[in-house]
Order: C-alpha cells, then structure tokens, then sequence
C-alpha cells in the first residue's frame, strides 16, 4: 500500500497535522501510526486533565531552544489558532490559560478521532522501527508501509508510559540530522534539604525565583509544594525552564509575598517584647513548620529572621528527571529543517512538535506549538500535493 502521507506519531501535532491534511478536500491517502494503544493519550492527560492549549498571553519569550524564533513566529500569531481545529467552545481563565470550556482534555482527543478516523486509516500499538528514503517505513510487528511524504511527529522523551521515551530520535539521525542536547523541563527540582527536611508535603503560596549564578532570571507567583528531594508544585514548574539547563543555580522563595518586610519585622519585634519563645515568633503568621524552619535556618547562619524568611535560597542540583517532566528541552536540530518544516536532508520528510528543538513555559505554550507547527507541516505538504 502506497500513501499519500504517513503522520508517525499520533499525539497533538501529528492529530493537527493530520486534521488539516483531511479538511483540505483534496483526495488524499493518509495513515496515521502511532505506538499507543490510542490515538492523542498524552494529549488527553494534558493540563491536570482539563487541557490547557494555549494562553491569551502568547509571547516570543514563553520559548527555549534553538527553533525559539521560529516558533514564536508561528505560535504567537493567534492564540486561538489552536482551538479552531475543534467544533467546541473554549475559554481563557485569570492567567489567559486557554481550556476547552467543557474543562475535558479527553474531548481533544476526542474530537480528533471524530474527524479523522473515517478518512484516514490509522495503525495502533505500533512503532516505526526504520524509515527508509523514498518513503519505506518498517513497522515493529513487520508490516511494511510506503509513503510519499511523511511528517515526523514523535514528541519528546518525557513520560515513556505515553511512548515517549526518545528512542525515535535514531529513526532520522542516519540521515545526517543532529539531535541536540536533551533535558526535561517544567519538571520539579532536586534542591538542598537541609532546611526543609521537616516541611515535606507543605505548600505554600509565595514568590520564587530562578537564579543562575546568582543572577535572578524570573520571579513568578504561585504554589510551592516541599518534598523529600526539593520542591515541587506549579511555580517551581513555572521556573523550571530557567534553570534545567544551567549549572551553579538556585531557587529563591519569599514567604509572604503580599506583607512587606517591614511590617513583618515590627510584628516580631512587638512580639519578642511581650516575652514571645524565639521558636514561637512565626506561629501564626507562617504555617507553624515553615515558621520553625526559618527561624532555625536564621539561628543557624546568624541571619536575620525576616530576611530568611523573604529570601530562603535552595542551590538546585537537578531535576527529577524525564518521567515526570511534562516537555523536553532539546531536539531535532533546526539546523537541518527549512522554514517548511521539511528535512534539508531528505525530501518530502516534515516534522512538528515536540521533536524539534523547541520547548515552551508552563501554560498552554506547548500545545500551541504542537498544534500551530502540526498545521504548518501540513500546509507544506499541501503545497507539494
Ligand atoms: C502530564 C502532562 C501534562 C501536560 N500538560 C500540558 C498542558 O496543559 N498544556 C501544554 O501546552 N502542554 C502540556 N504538556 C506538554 C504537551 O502535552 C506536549 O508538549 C505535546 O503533547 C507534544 O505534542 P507532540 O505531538 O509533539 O508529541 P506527543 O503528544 O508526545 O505525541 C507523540 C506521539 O508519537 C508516538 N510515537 C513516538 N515514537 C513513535 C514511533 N517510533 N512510531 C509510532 N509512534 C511513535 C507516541 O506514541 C505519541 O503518541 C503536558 C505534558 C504532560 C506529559
């Protein structure tokens, strides 16, 4: 069997892709195969279950990686461009986050199947194990599939139970593309402990810095969940781009960030003068353990109570790694792909999403680039039909 085009990889890009290819109108034989027992199963699980695909606040800066430029192009151009390719309704929420407004990540997937299944034949539960030039595309249960085009959509190597353990990478390096550095980012980070031993599973509301040689690079607000290895939680994720990549970098947490120092440091001075225990000076103002944990912090190192507790530094010393990453930093090298998205090395071979040297910040950044570049992909291919 001969295809038109054969989308390897049926997660979010590969889906946009093949979903533009099928609307197009034109009489097109297209296969889409996949590793998953189901096509879109990340996709699915995305946004805590509810699916945020892109953010009202698209900008240049929310994108990392050596196709950062490329992407923003794409991505930033319309917010919504992503939410076009769904029949359902969508809205942002407080932080521009945009959601199916059914709060569902399964009704993308969903939605995809609805569209797509009837016009393209779709092969489940199994890996492309060698592309061969021409298109011959070998598949791991031995099936032989031939193509025309084919559009490279794997993703990363973040979360293998989604078949997303960066094996693919090998499928096009023979053919002379570089894959660069890999990390996983909007992840949580291994920090010293010693401090924050007793805090496990506190969260806290404050405001976190990512520091690299001491330089701040991002301050942002939100939630701070301590644990055996570091701190988790969805500021800690927030910053995590800054700093997955980069040595000698620390994470900087301000307790309280709505009560100024001043005010804080009167509060402990009228307290020591009505007889307060040093151990007590926080209770009430501080969770009791995030209290005792700074004031013991500030005896340890002769520091100051209100300005450890406004500058509690934890030296980084990693991530937790790729299976509980939720995108990869690294990637195809943009090097050898054209502004078509289309290998300088191999005609009529395309590629979008996570694949590519392109990674986004916590908030929907992710999707919009999968979903924009899978279009973009099939734009190309169309133009070549
Ligand atoms: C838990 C979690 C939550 C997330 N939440 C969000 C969010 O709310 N918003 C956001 O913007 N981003 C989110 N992301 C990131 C986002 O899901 C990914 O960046 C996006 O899915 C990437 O799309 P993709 O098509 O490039 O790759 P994927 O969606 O990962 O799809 C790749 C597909 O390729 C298949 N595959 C791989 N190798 C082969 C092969 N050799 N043969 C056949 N098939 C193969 C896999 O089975 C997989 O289905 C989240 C990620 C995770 C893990």
């Amino acid at each position: 069997m001969i295809y038109d085009v054969v989308v390897i990889g049926g997660g979010a890009s590969g889906l946009a892709c093949a979903l533009r290819l099928v609307q197009s109108g034109k009489k097109i034989k297209i296969a889409i195969i996949d590793a998953g027992e189901r096509l879109g199963k990340k996709l699915a699980a995305t946004g805590n279950g509810q699916g945020n695909i892109s953010n009202t606040n698209m900008s240049p800066s929310h994108y990392y990686g050596g196709g950062a430029a490329f992407a923003a192009k794409i991505a930033c151009a319309d917010p919504y461009q992503g939410s076009r390719l769904f029949d359902f309704l969508f809205t942002a929420d407080e932080k521009g986050r945009i959601y199916p407004s059914g709060r569902q990540a399964s009704s993308l997937s969903d939605c995809f199947m609805r569209k797509i299944s009837s016009a393209a034949d779709i092969f489940l539960s199994v890996k492309v194990t060698e592309i061969k030039k021409g298109f011959s595309l070998r598949l791991s249960d031995g099936r032989e599939i031939n193509a025309r085009f084919v559009v490279f959509c794997v993703g990363g190597k973040v979360q293998k139970q989604f078949k997303t353990d960066g094996s693919s990478y090998a499928l096009i390096t023979p053919f002379g593309h570089k894959i660069t550095s890999l990390y996983p980012s909007l992840v949580q980070l291994k920090t010293e402990t010693k401090y924050i031993k007793p805090l496990k599973g506190i969260r806290a509301d404050c405001a976190l810095s990512a520091a690299v040689d001491g330089k701040i690079l991002k301050t942002v607000r939100g939630d701070v969940i301590f644990t055996e290895y570091g701190v988790s939680g969805n500021a800690v994720f927030a910053v995590s781009p800054l700093i997955t990549d980069k040595r000698n970098s620390s994470v900087i947490i301000e307790f309280l960030p709505d009560i100024s120092k001043s005010v804080i440091k009167k509060n402990i001075d009228e307290r020591k003068q009505a007889g307060c225990s040093a151990d007590e000076l926080l209770s009430g103002t501080l969770h009791n353990k995030l209290g005792r944990a700074v004031i013991a912090r500030a005896k340890a190192e002769g520091g100051e109570i209100v300005s450890v507790l406004k500058n509690f530094s934890l030296p980084v010393f990693g991530t937790l790694g790729f299976d509980y990453a939720q995108v990869t930093r690294g990637g195809v090298d943009f090097n050898g792909i054209t502004e078509e998205l289309e290998s300088k090395y191999v005609k009529n071979l395309f590629f979008a999403g996570e694949v590519l040297d392109v990674d986004g910040d916590c908030g929907g950044y992710n999707l919009q680039w999968a979903f924009t570049s899978g279009v973009a992909a099939a734009e190309s291919v169309l133009k070549r039909l």
